[in-house]
């Protein structure tokens, strides 16, 4: 067990990786997380790259080693590279990944890596173009997919893509996105949809049980890769004839909280113990100055204290969350 990692609670699980996000604001539509495009809510400034480096070096401290930036769209922020290299300097700080719907990631790719991002997710719903842009509100499929291969020749230390399962929408493309990492090294992780306040009604008409995934990749011969020690919820499956791999994301299965590692800081500095809790905790107060870093730190080990042994998505509670853009998925 790593002794370094500081940030446990009350069931005995650690937390070495932290998703902060850097702003709720997206430019895309995605029909299950912000169909109406982004709307302002508020006007309190998201948190500032002094803030950030503050947070994360408090976090660095207590033993995070992994950071994810994500958002709404990570990189829609000016200075979305200069908040990367601060944090990639950042002593005790091992992984740097990020979240990004590909938004011009031909052009970007390079700037991404010089900064010190080295791990990437992108998001790909769809592997049809006008099928993608029905999901997204974006006919960008194609230079997403060529993103995605300038990543891999350039050198990221992991590429991986995104999919939301979605019923009727891309639950045919299956293994169209099988064989679309036969020959790449890729992980896919679909995601079974996740019901927020503001989807009820899409979440009715699109969920589809992970199930599905597993059934179609066992008959295809995959097996179920053991778990690392450092494994988040995610289930990987490999296959002999495949450079890829695919993982699977299902918050609605039994067990799914147990292998919980990660706490999550919105882009206003709200404390996420969980996904679907009920708000998050205000940290902003305490990122003011360099000299309140032990303050924020006890602080943070206290709350601790207060993260649930899982969330309550089987009661159709999904917490104050109105979609993932606003504490980032
Ligand atoms: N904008 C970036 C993107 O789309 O990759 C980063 C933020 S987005 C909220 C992070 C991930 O959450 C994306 O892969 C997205 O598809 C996923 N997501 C958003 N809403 C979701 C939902 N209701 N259920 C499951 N996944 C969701
Ligand atoms: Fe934007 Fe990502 Fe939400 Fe799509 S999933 S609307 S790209 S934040």
């Amino acid at each position: 067990m790593d002794d370094s990692i500081k940030l446990a609670d009350a069931f005995g699980r650690r937390f070495p990786y932290l998703r902060l996000s850097v702003t709720d604001v997206c430019n895309f539509r995605c029909s299950y997380c912000l169909p109406d495009g982004y709307i302002k809510s508020g006007c309190e400034p998201f948190l500032s790259r002094t803030e950030i480096k503050r947070l994360v070096g408090a976090f660095a401290d207590l033993g995070v080693k992994k950071i994810r930036l994500t958002g709404g769209e990570p990189t829609v922020r000016a200075d979305f590279l200069d908040i990367a290299k601060d944090i990639s300097l950042l002593t005790g700080i091992r992984k740097l990944a990020f979240t990004t719907n590909g938004y011009k990631l031909p052009e970007k790719a390079e700037a991404y890596l010089d900064s010190g991002l080295r791990h990437i997710n992108i998001s790909i719903d769809s592997l049809k173009p006008k099928q993608f842009e029905k999901i997204t509100g974006h006919g960008r499929l194609n230079e997403i997919l060529k993103g995605v291969e300038l990543c891999l020749a350039l050198g990221f230390d992991s590429v991986k893509i995104n999919t939301v399962l979605l019923k009727h929408l891309n639950d045919q493309e299956l293994d169209s996105f099988i064989e679309f990492v036969a020959d790449k090294p890729i992980s896919l992780r679909f995601i079974e949809l996740m019901r927020t306040g503001g989807n009820h009604a899409y979440f009715n008409d699109h969920h589809l049980s992970g199930s599905a995934v597993t059934e179609r990749l066992i008959q295809l011969g995959w097996s179920l890769k053991a778990r690392g020690h450092d494994s988040g919820p995610a289930l990987e499956f490999v296959h002999v004839k495949s450079l890829g791999s695919i993982g699977l994301i299902a918050p609605y299965s039994k067990d799914f909280c147990k292998t919980c590692n990660r706490l999550r800081v919105s882009s206003k500095g709200g404390l996420h113990l969980c996904l679907f809790g009920e708000g998050g905790f205000p940290l902003r107060p305490l990122l003011q100055s360099d000299e309140q870093r032990e303050e924020l730190k006890s602080m943070i080990l206290k709350l601790m204290n207060f993260k649930k042994s899982g969330h309550f998505l089987h009661d159709g509670n999904s917490g104050a969350t109105p979609h993932l853009a606003s504490i980032g998925g």
